[in-house]
């Protein structure tokens, strides 16, 4: 299948020409039709998926086909869990609407709102937007929604996972009902769905695994080590084997800043990026990570939330996640566009339920290696950390315990990412 078969116009052929791209992924080639159709849709597909271009083309498509150059209101409002996220879309749509006549701007929280307010005063088409600082300029009356079109959830699952219901509720109550409503989520747990219920109208429904990462195309592997051993064991894994760009996940702000600071006194550059970091910090460290300059970002999950970085060739959890989806999240950026990937996983003996949840979720057991001088220790307790430690800013979804979480949507038949493996082999 090609671009100009599904029926994009001559300006947006040309800018994803630019881009490079050849063939449609399978949600572009999913979702493209029933939005140029003006339906509804939910679509399930997380980073890598192809999934902005799949909503922004055909949405640029829409708006460009009935232009209102005057008087520019926001015709189509994007809205992003994360202010990387919001910065990443808005860059796709910039590109992607490079030949067109038709305006966008970027709003998120963290950084001065005057230019913010200064763009929307002279007109955009399309808003790409996180809620908070969106309802902070509505509140002012700097921003109108009445005249939106067309609205996107991106990353609908971790809106919710970061207490975003009661303000996308909101944003949703300021547009015009009749409007059409384009879904984004990587997992569909019963908030998911519910939520979906409440903003789309009869929706078409499309599903993809992301084009070059699936759970078992990864290299995985745990380590076995004590709590206290773990930092000397990543500084010698990242050191004997010199790799140049490791993504690094803890569970909490402050243990990604220890480690940061930990590997920089080894002679490791590197750069936090969580939610305690200002928006010019993170922008620098994700930069200076995709430059090559810093070799290991650590992040929190939900920082690392949407960061488009290709080829990443390692990915280490330094803790696991508590949630068992979170891995899966975590360790699908190795191995894209099909470069070879490897994730790993350091485990000490209180992870240890989490480790079960996880392999019971990806259906597969994770081989153990335990190197030498960085034993586990044997009389370490197995009890689980507490709920609800190193939680950051979850709530909703999370209200109950994580393993409740990924129990939930193994049972649900709409549920993608559990039944990864199984939708290979099928
Ligand atoms: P996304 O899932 O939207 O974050 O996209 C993941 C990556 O795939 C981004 O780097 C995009 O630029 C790239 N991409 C999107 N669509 C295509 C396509 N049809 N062919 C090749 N690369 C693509």
């Amino acid at each position: 299948m090609s671009f100009q078969s599904l029926g994009l116009s001559e300006a947006l052929l040309k800018a994803v020409s630019k881009k490079g791209y050849t063939t449609p992924s399978p949600i572009q080639q999913k979702a493209i039709p029933p939005v140029l159709e003006g339906k509804d849709v939910l679509a399930s597909a997380q980073t890598g998926t192809g999934k902005t271009a799949g909503f922004t083309l055909p949405l640029l498509h829409i708006l460009s086909e009935n232009p209102k150059e005057k008087f520019r209101p926001v015709r189509a409002l994007v809205l992003t869990p994360t202010r990387e996220l919001a910065a990443q879309v808005y860059a796709n749509v910039r590109e992607y609407s490079e030949f067109l006549n038709l305006r966008s701007a970027v709003i998120f929280g963290g950084v001065n709102q005057k230019p913010q307010a200064a763009a929307i005063r002279q007109g955009v088409d399309i808003l790409v937007a996180t809620p908070g600082r969106l309802l902070d300029l509505q509140n002012q009356g700097l921003l109108s929604l009445k005249r939106v079109e067309i609205f996107v959830l991106d990353e609908a699952d971790r809106m919710l996972d970061m207490g975003f219901l009661r303000d996308i509720e909101k944003v949703i109550k300021s547009m015009p009902e009749k409007r059409q409503n384009l879904m984004f989520s990587a997992t569909f747990s019963k908030d998911i769905k519910k939520l979906a219920h409440g903003i789309l109208n009869h929706p078409v429904q499309v599903e993809a695994t992301p084009e070059n990462t699936t759970v078992d195309a990864i290299s995985q592997k745990v380590y076995r080590v004590a709590k206290g051993l773990k930092t000397g064991l990543i500084i010698k894994l990242i050191s004997d084997g010199n790799w140049k760009q490791v993504l690094v996940f803890t569970r909490t702000k402050h243990g990604a800043n220890k480690l940061c600071e930990k590997m920089i006194k080894a002679g490791i550059t590197a750069a936090a990026i969580h939610g305690n970091k200002s928006q010019g910090a993170r922008t620098k460290a994700l930069a200076g990570f995709k430059s090559g300059k810093v070799r290991v970002l650590v992040a929190t999950d939900i920082a690392a939330r949407g960061l488009d970085i290709p080829l990443l060739p390692h990915v280490i959890n330094f803790e696991l996640p508590n949630i068992s989806e979170d891995y899966v999240h975590r360790i699908g950026r190795t191995g894209r566009a099909g470069a070879s990937g490897e994730a790993l996983s350091l485990v000490s003996a209180d992870e240890t339920s989490f480790l079960r949840d996880i392999e019971k979720l990806i259906e597969m057991k994770l081989p153990v290696q335990i190197i030498e001088g960085f034993e586990p220790d044997p009389n370490a307790s197995t009890a689980p950390i507490k709920q609800g430690q190193g939680r950051q800013n979850r709530n909703s979804r999370n209200s109950g315990s994580s393993r409740s979480s990924s129990r939930n949507s193994k049972g649900s038949s709409n549920s993608r990412r559990p039944n990864r493996n199984s939708d290979r082999r099928n």
